[in-house]
């Protein structure tokens, strides 16, 4: 195991939400790195399109990764490629493992985020972004005027199935059991839909498409012979888990039934010096603006912190309202 490189900052994932925080703590020329196990981008290198990020009308996942991942390279921060195993506590100083050594920080930003469950078929990933999505807001609007799949029985599958309507002529939602596990009302709102059609007992078994992207998916009713569904979009929402597994039991920042992050109105967690941001904290929705905002705010937080830790001064701490006045008071 190599020795201990000493940052002030170290960031884990680097998705939107990483990319952002490092850009904020490097501008602040904090020593800043940030470690990601693949390219930076996260699940915007799933992501063919982006039309919902202000300021592009049109861009690429990959565009818009290059992008926020040069603009932090510029601030100084290093962006390294490596697996991150653990996260340890060690009060002042947080140690973070990886497979090819430990860095230290007083702080880390955990943006690490996660993975929308898949099924696990023949062609799903072949066409990710080409027609597979896992999020309406995002890709729907991809759809105007043609036939498309949901498949899934819990509340996101049946809200996203109405979203989708708004642009979709039609929208075949497809759950493998007789009953959805999804509230009483969502469903009873979809059944009244005109343009969704609900299949019931089913399952998916292979997306399939060309060059073009999909064109249709197998699906086989419970005792049936599987058919042809001819679909343009196949949305999956079937689960999401969030990337937590860092955390030592003992040591586990506290979460919500679904195991993502509760942080207070600073994105830090019941851990200090901890915090989460993006896909990975428990919130209401899970956006790539949603992502740059929770990361902007960690990342002022831990460098006020920083300095007031440098110049031995305690910051005044965040009232009930949310709100500062971002004085410093000498702790003397
Ligand atoms: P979820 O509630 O866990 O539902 C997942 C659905 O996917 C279930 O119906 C499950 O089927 C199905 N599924 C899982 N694996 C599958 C597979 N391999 N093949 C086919 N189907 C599969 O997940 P969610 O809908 O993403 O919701 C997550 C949480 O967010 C929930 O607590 C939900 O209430 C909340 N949420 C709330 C709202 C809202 O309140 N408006 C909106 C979205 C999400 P089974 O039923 O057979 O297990």
């Amino acid at each position: 195991m190599t020795t201990d490189r000493k940052y002030d900052i170290v960031i884990v994932g680097g998705g939107p939400a990483g990319l952002t925080a490092a850009l904020y703590a490097g501008r602040a020329r904090v020593r800043t790195v940030l470690l990601e196990r693949g390219a930076p981008g996260g699940q915007l290198l799933n992501t063919e399109a982006i039309e919902d990020y202000p300021g592009f009308d049109h861009i690429t996942g990959a565009q818009l990764a290059e992008r926020m991942a040069e603009q932090a390279r510029k601030f100084g921060v290093d962006i390294e490629t490596a697996n991150v195993t653990a996260i340890r506590n060690g009060g002042e100083r947080k140690r973070v493992e990886t497979e090819s050594g430990t860095y230290e920080a007083d702080f880390v930003i955990l943006t690490a985020g996660g993975e929308p469950k898949k099924l696990g078929i023949p062609g799903e990933s072949d066409f990710q972004g080409r027609g597979v999505s896992q999020c309406a807001i995002c890709d729907g609007a991809f759809f105007k005027e043609q036939d498309v799949a949901v498949v899934g029985g819990g509340d996101a599958a049946v809200e996203e199935a109405a979203f989708l309507t708004r642009y979709a002529r039609k929208v075949h939602l497809i759950h493998r059991r007789t009953h959805f596990r999804a509230q009483a009302i969502l469903v009873e709102a979809a059944r009244k839909n005109p343009k969704i059609e609900v299949i019931l007992n089913t399952i998916v078994t292979e997306v399939q498409g060309d060059e073009n992207g999909v064109t249709g998916i197998s699906v086989k009713e419970h005792g049936a012979s599987p058919r042809l569904l001819p679909v343009a979009g196949f949305f999956v929402f079937i689960g999401f888990q969030p990337n937590v597994q860092f955390f030592d039991h003992r040591e586990h920042p506290k979460h919500d039934a679904l195991n993502f992050l509760i942080t207070d109105s600073t994105m830090e967690t019941s851990v200090p010096g901890v915090y989460a941001a993006g896909d990975v904290r428990s919130q209401l929705t899970r956006q790539i603006t949603t992502a740059v905002g929770d990361a902007t705010t960690a990342a002022i937080d831990a460098v006020k912190k920083l300095e007031a830790r440098k110049h031995q001064l305690t910051p005044v701490p965040v009232d009930a309202y949310g709100e500062s006045d971002n004085l410093i008071i000498p702790a003397h």
